[in-house]
């Protein structure tokens, strides 16, 4: 081979010989770091999806995630992973909040401004609120990320059922893990979070600046596989009443649990 030819083709074998390094790294973590989206603000609460009003259950998501991560963590932990669980603000002042955040040993990021667009330091390029907690996700040096949210979808109740595993290109197996395992045991459970025959979709998401799509792309970019949870739809009086009654909630979070042990077992 002429030696120019190989001086053209040097990075892209070298960068291909990064990339499969990287990659086994990640592929032999035993680390799985799940964040609790949103934020804490103290004297008005969770500053996430919520339900329009108390009817079938006043919830808000990042109040949820607080309650119930240590059900998700005990799942993964069984399986013989380490879990780490971080939220970007402070710890929450609600008592109980706070009891549950110690509980399940929640880190928290404690960002300057919770609310505030942040840089990525592995990625500068990508920026997004709540991106100092994606960068301590980062820090672990994960198997897998996974945001834990609920979505809404209106400011009034209404039946929708398009929820789904919002997912980077590295997630892909991830999300149809913790679809598969939503469908398996919540949609189609006993009783079921009424979902009317609709499967939890599973999603790319490579766009969205400044919010949950370059979480995603920044722990593309370290190889690392994410999945945002947005199945249930706290604007759905089905999934709030489901998620509202203690029982309902540690089966979601449970069942999040296993779709990621699933997905790790498979590697
Ligand atoms: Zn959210």
């Amino acid at each position: 081979m002429p030696r120019f030819l190989l001086f053209l083709l040097l990075p892209l074998l070298l960068g291909g010989c990064v990339q499969q390094q990287m990659r086994a790294q990640v592929r032999h973590s035993r680390v799985v770091v799940l964040d609790i989206g949103h934020w804490y603000k103290p004297g008005a609460g969770g500053q996430g999806a919520r339900t329009p009003d108390a009817r079938y259950g006043a919830l808000e998501e990042c109040d949820f995630w607080y309650r119930y991560c240590l059900y998700t963590k005990r799942v993964i932990e069984a399986a013989g992973y380490e879990v780490r669980i971080c939220n970007r603000a402070a710890l929450p002042t609600d008592p109980a909040l706070r009891r549950a955040a110690e509980a399940a040993q929640v880190h928290q990021v404690n960002s300057p401004e919770p609310g505030a667009i942040y840089r990525s330091k592995h990625h500068p390029k990508r920026m997004a609120v709540g991106m100092l907690s994606a960068d301590w996700a980062l820090d672990q040096n994960p198997a897998c990320v996974v945001f834990l949210h609920h979505n809404s979808n209106s400011e009034r109740w209404q039946v929708y059922n398009k929820g789904a595993m919002y997912c980077n290109a590295e997630g892909g197996a991830l999300a149809f893990a913790l679809a598969a395992e939503i469908d398996r045991s919540i949609f189609k459970g006993s009783p079921p979070m009424e979902n009317h025959g609709e499967p939890c979709g599973v999603i790319l998401r490579n766009d969205g600046r400044r919010g949950g799509g370059d979480w995603l792309n920044t722990c593309n970019e370290s190889y690392v596989p994410a999945v945002i949870t947005e199945a249930a739809f706290l604007s759905n009086p089905e999934h709030a009443r489901f998620l509202g009654s203690r029982q309902g909630a540690i089966r979601y979070a449970e069942a999040v649990g296993r779709g990621i042990v699933n997905y790790l077992n498979a590697r």
